[in-house]
């Protein structure tokens, strides 16, 4: 029995569950998916708030770029470009034996700087927020100052006082822990069993306290919570439910607005935009898609791909059950190769508040992300890690698809012989030489394999 139900019952309630438990790919397209006007009101934040954030991010700009002096040329702001990916699109089109209309792009988030991943959003503008409130109460700054002043030893005696918690699989714990840590703060991340040696040697170079757990995300995320909850100078990052994480990543959204602009690409109803995001809890991706339907309205469709054996989001939005539901309660073990997306329960903020804002949702297994992170190496010379490339198939599932979405939104195949394909890499450019090396053989391999 799975929630007081029979499996069979589930099956017969929602056909989609057994492909899931069969760990087949999958893709749904949301019926309930509501136009912009309708459905931006579910998530209960508004455009005031993402320009809140992105003010926020250029008041600290002036410290980054002392601080972090790989964000120097881009003034202290923390963005990556977008990569047009016309040999991949060919290949893809072979792979799956599609033809793919449209133009395939790639927003690098695998190469933002300082922690070289999509948590470079969100986890560095939580806890550049909760200093800012900090240093404002402490009278250590005021809102008018030149932020450089927090690059100083006294700052860091200041923030030294205060703790910052975070359960994660690495790459939010990476973020975190390197942005705390350089700030001043006692950082602690508390580790579940995928994540990376070097993730966690990484952050104990930083003097990051690492804990490490035997079990999955879940748990490293409720010790998190409960160091935080004995301890009030401890402010816990909360990935399963934190406003301020959406809100940091929502900000990419205006930014990508204005390189589409200067790279001449149209978007609008008859040039449709299409985002693939990989999504382990949510918060990322739904952040992102925030952002993206303030900026663009109904123009932008969003699409979030998770790893088949972690299809958490998936299976919460079509159930409509959201966090009271696992993929663990259907036999589904959570295990897989693709960072930051080993994610079993997901988001209930996310899952609720963005229902009626996303498109689809699909699945992809490991080894197809680790063919396509070979066939990126080989076509665009692009290195990402496994996560990164989930959103890849993404092009040919809204293409291929037989369940009358199109249709529904709209979509003529003219718009579609116009359409941008926008694939979100969320990680890749820190990951050591070796393990990169292993990544592409394992994808080269597989390849041969066919
Ligand atoms: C965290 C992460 C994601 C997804 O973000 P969520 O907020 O967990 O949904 C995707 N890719 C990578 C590489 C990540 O680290």
């Amino acid at each position: 029995m799975i929630l007081g139900r029979t499996l069979e019952n589930w099956y017969s309630s929602y056909p989609l569950i057994r492909d899931l438990v069969a760990l087949q790919e999958t893709t749904w397209f949301n019926p309930a998916v509501a136009p912009v006007a309708e459905s931006i009101g579910d998530v209960g934040l508004t455009a005031a708030d993402v320009a809140d954030a992105s003010a926020r991010l250029t008041r600290f700009a002036s410290y980054l770029r002392l601080a972090f002096p790989e964000t120097d040329c881009s003034g202290g702001i923390i963005e990556s470009d977008i990569q047009p990916l016309p040999q991949l699109q060919n290949l893809l089109s072979e792979r799956y034996g599609q033809t793919l209309p449209g133009a395939l792009w790639l927003k690098r988030d695998s190469h933002l700087p300082i922690s070289g991943s999509i948590k470079a959003r969100g986890g560095i503008y939580e806890v550049l927020k909760h200093a800012e409130d900090l240093a404002l109460a402490g009278k250590l700054l005021t809102l008018d100052d030149d932020y450089a002043v927090l690059h100083s030893d006294k700052a860091r005696a200041f923030f030294g006082q205060y703790k910052i918690a975070v359960g994660s699989t690495g790459n939010l714990g990476l973020s975190i822990g390197i942005m705390g840590a350089a700030l001043g703060f006692q950082v602690t991340v508390h580790m579940s069993a995928d994540a990376r040696q070097w993730k966690k040697d990484k952050l104990r170079s930083h003097g990051v306290t690492v804990v490490e757990y035997s079990s999955d995300y879940s748990v490293a995320v409720a010790q998190g919570r409960k160091q935080a909850e004995s301890d009030p100078a401890c402010h816990f990052v909360d990935d399963e439910n934190s406003v301020n994480l959406f809100l940091g990543y929502s900000v990419a959204a205006e930014r990508l607005k204005k390189q589409l602009a200067a790279a001449n690409i149209a978007v609008d109803a008859q040039h449709p935009l299409f985002v693939y995001l990989p999504c382990g809890v949510g918060g990322a991706p739904g952040g992102v898609a925030f952002g993206l339907k303030l900026a663009f309205g109904d123009a932008v469709h969003c699409i979030f791909a998770e790893p088949t054996h972690s299809p958490c989001m998936l299976l919460g939005v079509y159930t409509g059950l959201h966090d009271e539901v696992s993929v663990q309660d259907f036999g589904i073990d959570n295990v897989t190769a693709a960072d930051g997306l080993a994610v079993g329960r997901a988001s209930g903020f996310v899952g609720k508040a963005m229902q009626r804002l996303l498109d689809g949702f699909y699945t992809v297994s490991d080894e197809e992300m680790y063919s396509l992170l070979a066939l990126m190496e080989s076509s665009e010379g692009t290195r990402l890690e496994p996560s990164a490339l989930a959103g890849v198939p993404g092009i040919a599932r809204v293409l291929g698809e037989q369940q009358g979405y199109l249709a529904r939104a709209g979509l003529s195949s003219q718009a579609m012989a116009q359409a941008t394909h926008l694939v979100w890499a969320t990680g890749g450019n820190m990951v050591p030489s070796d393990e990169m090396d292993a990544y592409l053989a394992k994808g080269r391999q597989l390849l041969a394999k066919g």
